[in-house]
């Protein structure tokens, strides 16, 4: 809740004029309690979610020869039944594990202090802290990313996950709910290290969620722009842990990829990189 009652208090507070965004967050927060506004960020969850696995969902339904150039996995299909199966059961796991934590963490939201008040970060604020949340969150995901295919994490928990061997966009946090809590805590180091506004953290999960559902959707699209994200690992980087399964000891970063390359762990994928690229020359000679 913001401590002015009226807009001319809060502008003589700062000393200036509020800019555009920041009078819509004035009247948009000015009565809402911190709390009620970091549970937004549940409700964001589980509406980026339900939406945006839609596209590539209508894609593997209507796959074509033309589609299926984009599909890593071309041979597998997947049909509507099995997508809103796992989309119903990834539901489940949001009530049992997701809505608690995200109830429950909100002494740690205040304790790191991220505010909602008045002055909005610029811009430049926001993007500083989202590379450094994904840098951070980056690193952190691929040491518990590996510990959970050790033999008790893989077959207690991670197996879950594991279940797409090729994945699609609903089964981007398809996990048992305790992997939803270990790597979800993850997510807390990058604002616990740069804490910033709610507007950020609420980024933060929405950018960091659009992340996952992309690298799980089982297709490389040569016109994605994320590709010259440098370091970005993207679809095929992730698809390849998923296809090689539980024996895999490759590929654990959930974003770049130069984790597993300065620790040794994308020596499978690489591999695998070469004899396609060789494959494919030997196609057009
Ligand atoms: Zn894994
Ligand atoms: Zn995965």
């Amino acid at each position: 809740m913001l401590p002015y009652q009226t807009l001319q208090e809060a502008e003589a507070s700062l000393g200036r004029n509020l800019s555009f965004a920041e009078t819509l967050w004035f009247k948009y927060s000015a009565q809402k309690s911190d709390y009620l506004l970091y549970c937004h960020n549940t409700f964001f969850l589980f509406i980026f979610y339900s939406v945006l696995p839609l596209p590539y969902m209508f894609i593997e339904l209507v796959r074509s020869h033309k589609i299926d150039r984009f599909k890593i996995q071309p041979k597998i299909q997947n049909s509507l039944a099995d997508m809103l199966d796992c989309y119903k059961k990834v539901m489940v796991t949001f009530v049992v594990a997701v809505v608690p934590l995200q109830i429950f963490s909100f002494p740690v939201i205040q304790m790191i202090g991220i505010r909602t008040s008045l002055p909005l970060p610029s811009g430049s604020d926001i993007f500083l802290q989202l590379l450094v949340y994904f840098v951070v969150e980056d690193y952190a995901n691929y040491w518990l990313h590996r510990l959970l295919h050790q033999k008790w994490g893989y077959e207690n928990i991670h197996r879950v996950h594991h279940e797409y061997t090729a994945p699609i966009g609903f089964a981007a946090p398809y996990a048992h709910w305790a992997e939803i809590i270990i790597l979800g805590m993850a997510s807390f180091l990058g604002p616990m290290i740069a804490p910033g506004h709610m507007i950020t953290f609420w980024l933060w999960m929405i950018v960091r969620q659009m992340e996952a559902i992309e690298t799980h959707s089982g297709y490389d699209f040569p016109w994605n722009p994320l590709k010259y994200i440098p370091f970005y690992g993207g679809a095929i980087f992730h698809d390849y842990h998923h296809f090689v399964g539980g024996k895999s000891q490759s590929n654990f970063a959930s974003v770049f990829t130069y984790c597993d390359y300065i620790y040794g762990t994308n020596k499978g994928y690489r591999y695998k990189e070469a004899f396609e690229k060789r494959r494919k020359e030997l196609k057009q000679m």
